[in-house]
């Protein structure tokens, strides 16, 4: 009889599925991708185990249509990743398998990879350019010295040109895998390390080699990002790798340019989604030969057969957490990973997670603290509160918050503007019968964006143009409510006309224009900078003197018992932005409660004091990290509909005297691109009553009838 072969595929059914290996293929490896007939479709699936015995009757049994042989096959230890999310996730192992590929890969078309590496061919060893072609002999003599040069590292040093002509020439050839090792790579400058620093690494050495989670507490400017080379240098010297996670896309091409400039010759490798499909395929499939794995969530399933650490920058950092789909915790599953292949995992932050924080006050995670700030004279910034109840606003901007910025413009240095909403004003208002723009597919506002003339949902993507006159009642007079950050910039605009402003949130900014602008700041070019959260996140100014936060106060009183954590960071990052050299900062925050806790400690920059208060608050209340949650959420076209599903979820929830189970309500967005949306929570003091509740509950809610549009378990949710 012929073998039957078990194939996993993204299909939202918990189980495997079963083909027969025509005799005339070859044998068929574990986490070999194949193609396989699916109803009338074809999908792309991997292949996981052999048997005799199939599930479905001989005659039904369908034949694999062929291998996958331009694509590697998953290695073991992706399967046994795989496998550990499919079972903390409840999610099927098939759907998390195509997940962890790059979409390209899960494309049964052809895939030829280009040959990314630039490699000396024997006649290159001894060739002798021209003298007058000063490009053509740097990068032969690179080459020299390394063997290899990545495509992107060509892109970088602005000698793709050149690397024509060599290859022209005969001199050298594109190769897919690099053919030398590069092992003596020299080590770029580095800086000193501050006596934190070195307490820190030394610490941090000889954990190298074996599990442990390392939590890095660094304030901002502490030099965390130097203590993640220094220990990688000592993993690329062991001849391993380094996967470095970090939460923004826009981040990436800093900090790539940042590690190349340290280790030169060394081999890297990015992965994000703002690649292109092909790219993104193309350095997935480069992974396993590079030395440095630097990239977004996703990266964390990248193939790394030499791992040897993994970082995780800005832990606290809520994009690592995917929102749909396998809502997996990027920084959770390189904990699992590190587990699995036994290597250290650094987690860094200047605002831990709570979680993570807890689990280092209770001695599971190992603490690391860096309190002084890298350049020795560098202070941190003073932070002021500017009452907003009792000072008359202009365009959302009080008179000591504008002379401020006067200020620092009168003295040549720079500022930062920060509003957390893009878009020109939250909604369109009209004054005679309260018409507030609302999108007609979620329970949301429309945003206005004048530059566009739109009116646009940030929830589901819906546009139109701004009406003329009130659609509700007819009048002609439609007023912009609030401040966004385009607004915003054309108030500072008129308010300080010599200022040159830029602004910066998603609607302006592409990943690769990060560089041009850290450039622009430096360069001086820029006096303001007017932007929303992306402004917070790892960039150093050193002129940048002022920080002025505006409109904080939403979080303060939020009914998510999360935003005051979040919004804590956030201004900590912010505030980390003002004075980061021998400059002084001073940061300005806008508030109409001035006496919330929460700024008291701010303005001591005293996470770990706020962090132990929240702490205790959480455990008061029974909510994470002292109790494990898990959200069961449906969409339906009807709220009855989805509330009904969930009834029916509730009363097939197995016994179980550990875990409670709350009423289920709508989310808090109600509506999202016409699906009405509720929610049902389930806690327990214990993950393992939990996990085990929810394993049992699981299959029970597949039999639910009538179905939902959609329903999906959400472990550990950040997001309600
Ligand atoms: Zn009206
Ligand atoms: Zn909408």
């Amino acid at each position: 009889m012929a073998p039957v072969l078990q194939v996993a595929l993204d299909t939202p059914l918990n189980r495997l599925f079963d083909y027969r290996r025509p005799d005339t293929m070859a044998a068929v490896p574990s986490g070999t991708l194949v193609e396989v007939p699916f109803g009338r479709t074809r999908q792309v699936g991997v292949a996981l185990s052999v048997s005799d015995a199939a599930q479905v009757a001989p005659e039904k049994l369908r034949e694999v249509v062929r291998i996958l042989d331009d694509r590697p096959a998953l290695a073991a230890e992706i399967l046994k990743l795989a496998q550990f999310c499919a079972h903390y996730y409840h999610h099927p192992l098939g759907a998390v398998l195509l997940a962890s590929l790059p979409p390209r890969l899960r494309d049964p078309r052809p895939f030829c990879a280009a040959a990314p590496w630039l490699c000396l061919s024997e006649a290159g060893r001894a060739a002798q350019p021209p003298a007058r072609a000063a490009s053509q002999r740097r990068l032969l003599e690179s080459l020299r010295d390394h063997g290899c040069l990545h495509r992107d590292t060509l892109r970088e040093l602005g000698l793709v040109r050149p690397a024509r002509i060599l290859v022209d020439a005969g001199w050298a050839g594109w190769q897919s895998r690099p053919d030398i090792a590069v092992t003596a790579a020299p080590v770029g400058s580095a800086p000193p390390l501050t006596a934190d620093q070195q307490t820190a690494f030394d610490a941090l050495v000889p954990e190298l080699g074996h599990f442990g989670v390392h939590l890095l507490h660094g304030v901002t400017g502490s030099g965390k990002t130097e203590l993640y080379l220094r220990l990688i240098n000592c993993v690329l010297a062991q001849g391993q790798q380094a996967l470095v996670l970090i939460p923004e896309i826009a981040l990436t091409p800093q900090l790539e340019q940042h590690f190349r400039r340290r280790f030169p010759g060394r081999r890297f490798a990015t992965l994000h989604s703002g690649l292109g499909e092909t790219d993104r395929a193309e350095n997935w499939l480069a992974a396993p030969d590079c030395d440095v794995l630097l990239g977004t969530r996703l990266s964390v399933f990248a193939p790394l057969p030499r791992l040897g650490l993994i970082v995780v920058d800005e832990e606290h950092d809520s994009s690592f957490k995917q929102q749909d789909g396998l809502r997996y915790s990027a920084r959770d599953v390189a904990i699992a990973r590190g587990k699995q292949r036994d290597v250290p995992v650094l987690l860094g932050s200047a605002t831990p997670s709570l979680e993570s924080y807890a689990h280092a006050l209770e001695g599971r995670y190992r603490l690391i603290e860096l309190q002084q700030r890298a350049i020795a004279s560098a202070r941190l910034p003073t932070i002021e509160l500017v009452d907003l109840r009792h000072l008359p606003q202009d365009n959302g901007l009080t008179r000591p918050a504008l002379q401020a910025l006067g200020e620092t413009l009168a003295r040549g240095e720079q500022s930062l503007v920060f509003l957390n909403r893009r878009g020109y004003a939250p909604a369109l208002y009209c004054s005679s019968c309260g018409w507030v723009s609302p999108c007609p597919r979620c329970s949301a506002r429309l945003v206005l964006h004048r530059s566009s003339h739109r009116l646009k949902c940030h929830h589901c993507g819906f546009e139109t143009r701004i009406p003329t006159e009130c659609p509700s009642c007819g009048d002609p007079d439609l007023k912009a409510l609030g401040q966004g950050t385009q607004r915003l910039e054309e108030t500072l605009t008129a308010l300080l006309p010599t200022a040159r402003i830029r602004r910066i949130d998603r609607d302006t900014m592409r990943p690769r224009a990060w560089a041009e602008l850290g450039e622009a700041v430096h360069g001086g070019e820029i006096d303001i900078l007017v932007g929303t959260q992306m402004l917070a996140k790892g960039h150093d100014f050193p002129n940048m003197t002022l920080a002025l936060i505006l409109d904080t106060d939403g979080a303060l009183y939020s009914p998510d018992f999360r935003a005051t954590e979040r919004l804590f960071a956030q201004l900590m990052q912010v505030a980390g932005r003002a004075g980061r050299a021998d400059k002084p900062g001073r940061v300005l925050i806008q508030t109409a409660f001035p006496e919330h806790p929460l700024f008291r400690f701010l303005q001591r920059h005293d996470y770990a004091g706020y962090a132990r208060a929240l702490l205790a608050e959480r455990r008061q209340l029974d909510l994470p990290p002292y109790t494990r949650q898990v959200l069961l959420r449906a969409e339906a076209p009807k709220m009855e509909a989805a509330l009904d599903f969930l009834r029916q979820a509730a009363r097939l929830a197995p016994q179980h005297p550990d875990v409670s189970l709350f009423t289920p309500v709508p989310a808090p967005m109600a509506r999202v691109a016409n699906l009405e949306r509720a929610q049902l929570l389930v806690q327990s003091a214990s993950r393992q009553a939990l996990q085990g509740f929810v394993a049992a509950w699981r299959p029970q809610l597949e039999t639910i009838r009538p179905r939902v549009a959609r329903w999906s378990l959400d472990v550990d949710p950040l997001v309600f």
